[in-house]
């Protein structure tokens, strides 16, 4: 269990979801501020045109030239204690015929721009000489037939206070509302994760004691559920591979007791009397035999546990699969000679494959020493290659098929386990140590290919071997 490294994934999801709100909150306050600027100076406009179109209808000129307004409007509109209004009039020329009395001597614009407020409402912000930011809107309208510049400047200084009060609350707001978000990341993730600490505390026991115990499953639906899934297949499979290594191991025990125990008993029986000097040949003799007997074991549970543990790749090439069985038939041919069987092999097809050579052959080799040791004297072993499709697949087959007394169904699989034989007795006279076909398989499978028994059309064994096939050059 390793309570310090959840911790830190804890504090790391904490902070992680603390920087993630935190970006989230300036976010949103930076474009709720924006949208909010932009909606108070678009109000400002509207009353400013509003107000506009009410000044344009109330200015009029005096019989004595001067201009001015009716005042009696500005007891209506409701909004305008908001607002600071300022207020000129500028004549064509550019001249001020018209101040409000809140703008006083109050320079509102400047001089008359060129084009200014001729087409629509023109608007600009900018600071007055006392300081307060304005915003202006300028629309030329005719006064008895004069063009009038009329210029409505209103104080930003609202908007602005109200930006401010914005930002200050929510800039309080802030670390408060992260601290809490902190406190409750951090007890979520403690949540979230304790079932995954349980899940460890129950493994590490499980592991250090008994195998056989699997994790209990809550849900096996969400996240966790599926860990505990993973870690009981991962148990499970580690239970297994440690059941075959104690079965293999006290499978090798065994088969090394036997041929021990007949040495032994050989030596002990030759020396409980004086012999002459043929008798001792023969018991030598008999003894070598169980030595080289052990020595073949020996080999071939080197061989498997080399190739298993170093896990060697094979080298794959393309080969052709009538050489390799020649071959092999010339390894096992003093054999078959001793028994009288005869081995014919009939090819069908082109066997381009792509295998290892050295592993093919010895597949090869297995079987047909099997089909050799297990027929009665005198037999033929046929071969028969051709090619065939699986799937997509294009495939090369050896069928070898022998006239001993075949494999029963049940143990058409089992055969090729380590160790296993289906007549102990007949297969040790033969010789057999119960590992050909183990190495058989493994041999094939390194070259991508399958080896299995199948029901044969007539008496006999008939194993078959399939392997990937090349295809022929065009
Ligand atoms: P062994 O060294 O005992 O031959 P194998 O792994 O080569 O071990 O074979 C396993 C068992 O399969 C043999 O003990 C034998 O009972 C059976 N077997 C294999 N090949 C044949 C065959 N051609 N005919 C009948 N039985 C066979």
């Amino acid at each position: 269990v390793t309570p310090r490294s959840s911790r830190t994934i804890r504090t790391r999801l904490t902070l992680w979801y603390v920087a993630v709100l935190a970006a989230i909150v300036v976010i949103y306050t930076a474009v709720a501020g924006v949208l909010q600027y932009w909606q108070l100076t678009r109000q400002i406009y509207h009353d400013q045109v509003q107000d506009m179109e009410t000044v344009e209808a109330l200015l009029f000129f005096t019989p004595d030239g001067r201009l001015d307004l009716r005042q009696d409007y500005l007891s209506t509109p409701a909004h305008r204690l908001l607002i600071d209004r300022l207020m000129e009039v500028l004549s064509p020329a550019g001249e001020i015929l018209y101040r409000n009395e809140r703008t006083g001597t109050l320079d509102l614009g400047g001089p008359r721009r060129p084009g200014e407020g001729k087409a629509s409402f023109d608007t600009r912000r900018l600071r007055l000489a006392n300081g307060v930011r304005v915003q202006l809107i300028s629309h030329v309208h005719s006064v008895d037939g004069h063009p009038l510049l009329i210029r409505l400047a209103y104080s930003l200084d609202p908007v602005y206070d109200r930006m401010r009060r914005f930002f200050l609350i929510l800039g309080l707001a802030m670390p408060l509302a992260l601290a809490a978000a902190a406190v409750a990341g951090q007890g979520l993730a403690r949540r979230a994760l304790s079932p995954l600490e349980h899940i460890a505390r129950q493994t590490a026991q499980i592991t250090a004691t008994r195998l056989g115990d699997r994790l209990a499953l809550d849900n096996p639906d969400d996240e966790l559920g599926h860990i505990a899934y993973v870690v009981n297949n991962l148990l499970s499979r580690l239970e297994a591979s440690f059941e075959q290594l104690t079965q293999f191991s006290s499978d090798v025990a065994h088969e090394l007791r036997t041929p021990l125990a007949a040495i032994r008993s050989v030596g002990e029986v030759g020396l409980q009397q004086e012999r002459t000097p043929e008798a001792y040949r023969e018991i030598i003799g008999s003894m070598l035999e169980e030595t080289s007997r052990l020595t073949e074991l020996i080999d071939g549970l080197l061989m498997m546990s080399r190739t298993e543990s170093t896990n060697v790749g094979a080298t794959l090439s393309a080969v052709r699969l009538a050489d390799i069985v020649q071959e092999a038939a010339g390894l096992v041919e003093i054999l078959a000679q001793e028994q009288r069987t005869t081995i014919e092999i009939i090819e069908t097809a082109d066997t381009m494959v792509e295998a290892d050579s050295l592993l093919l052959r010895l597949a090869v080799v297995n079987v047909l020493h099997n089909a050799i040791k297990y027929s009665p004297g005198g037999g033929q072993i046929m071969v028969r290659l051709g090619a065939t499709q699986r799937e997509t697949s294009q495939l090369v087959r050896a069928e070898i098929h022998d006239q001993g007394p075949g494999i029963a169904e049940a143990d058409r699989e089992r055969v090729f386990e380590r160790f296993y034989r289906v007549d102990t007795a007949r297969s040790r006279d033969a010789g057999g140590i119960g590992l050909g076909l183990a190495i058989a398989r493994w041999a094939i499978s390194r070259c991508n290919g399958t080896i299995r028994f199948e029901h044969p059309d007539h008496p006999g064994a008939r194993c078959v071997i399939e392997l990937p096939a090349v295809p022929r050059p065009a």
